[in-house]
């Protein structure tokens, strides 16, 4: 079984600024990656928060990321992470194709989309699927959502949003840009029922006191976010979380980075600490 020094478990912005930071002490270090380097970035339309670019869409922040990294190639593997078990003196990582050891390891695993679950069986789609037809309804009214549906127009399809609240947590800049490509932006608006109807989603809400019944080609949901955590045994002081996983204060791509160096930091001064008494 292969051992390491440190396993990282996602190569989002945070998984990445712990690489960069931590290989300047350490070099036995293995990054698993199941999708892509980079992470949720990727669906970004316009990123205008990122240190040193004016304005940038996600796919090129990963691209970037991705030759940023070329270096560490053989220490990044492209495999998805199923179970973390914690002992005394090691982790034991499990992925669909080995068991890797280490003494410690870094979960950044990131957040997934939350679901309906009333709505579980009618196949309603998230940012990562292909979406069908011309006619899209987002139900949703976080940044996602809207950045979403800039990506959607861009590509000729006709938006129309339906959102719990009003917006009051988004920022300014995207609203005005939605507002002005949505066809029909709906806020304080509550799902009565969505039904598959002859191939159309056939949607039913309340907005204030009227009822309307709407029907769309495909619905997307982007209803917030949950912790996307691989099996976790017997959780002890050898694994650390950074960024989104740990906490929704965090999802922001440079924050999630930042708290990835700074991890790699705290245990870089701790671990050569114990490595210089120890005489190696
Ligand atoms: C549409 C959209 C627009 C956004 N716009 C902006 C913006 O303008 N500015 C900004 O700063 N941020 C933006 N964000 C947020 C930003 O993408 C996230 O905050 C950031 O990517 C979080 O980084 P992370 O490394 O914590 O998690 P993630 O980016 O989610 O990375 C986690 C990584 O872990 C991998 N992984 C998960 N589980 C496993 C497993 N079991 N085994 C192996 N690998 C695993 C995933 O594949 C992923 O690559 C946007 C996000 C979206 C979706």
């Amino acid at each position: 079984m292969e051992n390491y020094d440190f396993v990282i478990i996602g190569g989002g912005p945070a998984g990445i600024g712990f690489l960069l930071q931590i290989s300047k002490d350490f070099r036995n270090i293995l990054l698993l990656e199941e999708k892509r380097i980079g992470g949720e970035i990727f669906y970004a339309h316009k990123i205008t928060n990122f240190p040193a670019f004016n304005e940038i869409d996600g796919k090129t922040i990963c691209f970037r990321f991705k030759n940023q990294v070329k270096k560490f190639k053989s220490n990044i593997k492209f495999e998805k992470v199923l179970e973390i078990e914690c002992y005394k003196n090691f982790v034991l990582v499990e992925t669909e194709k080995n068991q890797y050891k280490s003494k410690y390891c870094i979960v950044a695993t990131g957040r997934k989309e939350k679901i309906l679950k009333k709505y579980s069986k009618l196949d309603l789609k998230n940012r990562y699927d292909s979406i069908k037809g011309e006619n899209i309804c987002i139900i949703g009214g976080g940044e996602v959502a809207l950045d979403q549906s800039l990506t959607l127009f861009e590509q000729g399809k006709i938006i129309t949003i339906i959102s719990s609240g009003n917006f009051n947590k988004v920022n300014m800049e995207l609203l005005k840009s939605v507002k002005r490509v949505a066809r029909k932006i709906y806020i304080f608006s509550k799902i009565i029922d969505l039904q598959k109807v002859n191939e159309k989603y056939r949607i039913t809400f309340q907005n204030k006191e009227k009822i309307y019944t709407k029907f769309f080609d495909d619905i997307i949901l982007s209803i917030g976010s949950i912790k996307n955590l691989p099996k976790l045994k017997n959780r002890n002081e050898r694994i650390y979380f950074c960024g989104s996983v740990k906490s929704k204060k965090l999802k922001q791509g440079s924050i999630s980075f930042a708290d990835g160096v700074k991890l790699a930091m705290k245990l870089s001064i701790k671990l050569k600490g114990v490595r210089n008494e120890n005489g190696f």
